[in-house]
């Protein structure tokens, strides 16, 4: 499909972009410039909004990478160096070229006046590989992070308490830590370069004054007020690799009238996220192919279409009776439905979650194993260039133009990649438990289908229909329930992960 004829085929997408549209008319406040921590120290980088975007200008990161940029008048494009590679930009083109790889940005180059801008999403993508360095960007907590720092995400939670308050940090990934009284105040310090934490105001202030982040530091601060009598802290391992320390601060006058503090073991405080998420209401799962399309073809005649869509059958049944969540199949039959449909159904129900399910082919008939996806455009692995959907023509600096497996990176997925990522590796380690797992369990890939979905969204291969063995297995009820109790078990999780939501009920299906 060719860029400039990719059509909007939904309601949902052309609101999506009507609303992207107004952005910029709404005269937001200006943005809080980003931090840039690097081994060499820390520096603002201030940001701008244009066309809805937020972007650097090109000459303040030149100045922080020690960058050369270079304005190729004849072809109308931009060459940015560090020392070793060259980045080239097109002017209109949402794309950059590092070192002959092409990544996508979310926006094309930016000029006012003689300056440049470029998205944000322009470091980690473009300017992080051509250092040769990773380079983070923290969007909600405005942080570009270099090389290996260690930067812990810290998410407090104050809750009162009949003897006075608990303040639950939970820290991502778990680092080492002090907590230590130091006059009027108890000092919470990391074996960490700095600290990304979001510190609420306190509920109780005769107790606790306040709560900041230390001047110098990696630490957090927490003022001691008139009322305080005694302090308890406990340290209890938090979800995926993340630490949680919990400390009880005691009030004068309650320490023998209270009641004991329950341990944290016993009575985990609920998490609290970063950013706020709700759970999983509405799931939308994707049976691929389907109608005249049927997908891959295997040894006996297994065709994709079918199997994909018993098994989003199978999972639908299980997902409704075991966490009460609505459902949507993108097919419940044998018709054949568009990519881009596919993920407007799930658009239009505001989904919480988008999973496609697929089964693999490949010419190498030994070739077996589950796959999981989510959407990528900076990799270029061959098998990502097989699957992708689309073949666009990109202009090469200097002249020429030369054609390039890529989809535009559109507007929705981009903002989930994270959540998706997240999700990704828990079905990738559920499936793990209970079907054979290729070499290449987790992958990005320029999935069309995941393009336009507006929700964390993943693609499973659920195995190799190719294979003649996998092929016996892919049509049977017994591996067909193995697929969808992982399945199921990686919802589980991933709702975990998210809160705010009635207690789950147990995992299990009994198939
Ligand atoms: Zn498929």
């Amino acid at each position: 499909m060719n860029l400039r004829r990719l059509s909007l085929r939904s309601a949902a997408t052309a609101a999506l972009l009507a609303c992207l549209a107004a952005a910029p008319a709404m005269q937001a406040p200006p943005p809080a410039p980003y931090t840039v921590l690097l081994p060499e120290g820390r520096q603002p980088l201030a940001v701008r909004v244009i066309g809805g975007q937020e972007m650097f200008a090109l000459d303040e990161l030149a100045k922080l990478f020690d960058l050369t940029v270079r304005e190729d008048t004849l072809a109308g494009g931009l060459a940015i160096s560090t020392k070793t590679q060259t980045i080239a930009l097109t002017p209109g083109q949402g794309l950059a070229s590092v070192g002959g790889r092409v990544i996508s940005l979310p926006a094309p180059p930016a000029r006012d006046g003689r300056a440049w801008f470029v998205p944000v999403d322009f470091v980690p993508r473009a300017l992080g590989p051509a250092l040769g360095t990773r380079l983070e960007l923290r969007r909600p907590s405005r942080l570009i992070i270099g090389g290996d720092l260690r930067v812990p995400r810290i998410a407090t939670q104050a809750d009162p308490q009949p003897a006075g308050l608990r303040l639950t940090f939970n820290v991502a990934p778990a680092t080492p830590h002090t907590v230590t009284q130091e006059g009027s105040r108890l000092v919470v310090k990391f074996d960490a370069h700095a600290l990304d934490a979001n510190l609420p105001a306190s509920p109780s202030p005769e107790l606790v004054p306040s709560i900041r982040a230390a001047e110098t530091g990696a630490g957090i601060e927490i003022d001691l007020g008139p009322r305080f009598a005694s302090f308890r802290a406990a340290d209890a391992p938090g979800d995926r690799g993340a630490g949680r320390i919990v400390l009880d601060l005691v009030a004068a006058g309650e320490t023998t009238a209270a009641k004991p503090v329950p341990e944290p073991a016993v009575d985990p405080p609920p998490l609290l996220e970063l950013t706020p998420v709700t759970g999983l209401r509405t799931i939308v799962i994707d049976a691929g192919h389907g109608g005249d399309e049927h997908g891959a073809r295997g040894p006996q005649g297994t065709l994709e279409k079918d199997v994909t869509l018993a098994v989003a059958r199978r999972l639908k049944g299980a997902i409704e009776a075991r966490l009460g969540a609505r459902v949507i199949l993108t097919r419940d039959g044998d018709q054949t439905v568009g990519l881009d449909e596919r993920a407007a159904v799930a658009n239009n129900n505001k989904a919480d979650l988008f999973l496609s399910l697929h089964a693999n082919a490949s010419a190498r008939p030994a070739a077996s194993g589950a796959e999981v996806f989510y959407l990528s455009l900076a990799d270029y692995g061959e098998e990502a260039q097989r699957a992708a959907q689309s073949s666009v023509p990109v202009p090469v600096l200097g002249g020429g133009v030369r054609d390039i497996e890529v989809i535009r990176w559109e507007m929705a997925q981009a903002r989930h990649i994270d959540e998706s990522a997240k999700f990704a590796g828990l079905v990738e380690g559920a499936l793990r438990e209970r079907v054979p797992m290729s070499v290449r369990a987790l992958q990005q890939a320029p999935f069309r289908v995941l393009v336009g979905a507006n929700m964390p969204a993943v693609l499973v291969e659920m195995g190799f229909i190719s294979n003649p063995e996998q092929e016996k297995q892919l049509a049977s009820e017994a591996f067909q329930g193995s697929l969808v109790q992982a399945l199921l078990d990686s919802l589980v999780r991933f709702r975990d992960t998210r809160g705010g939501q009635e207690p789950l009920l147990p995992a299990g299906i009994g198939n």
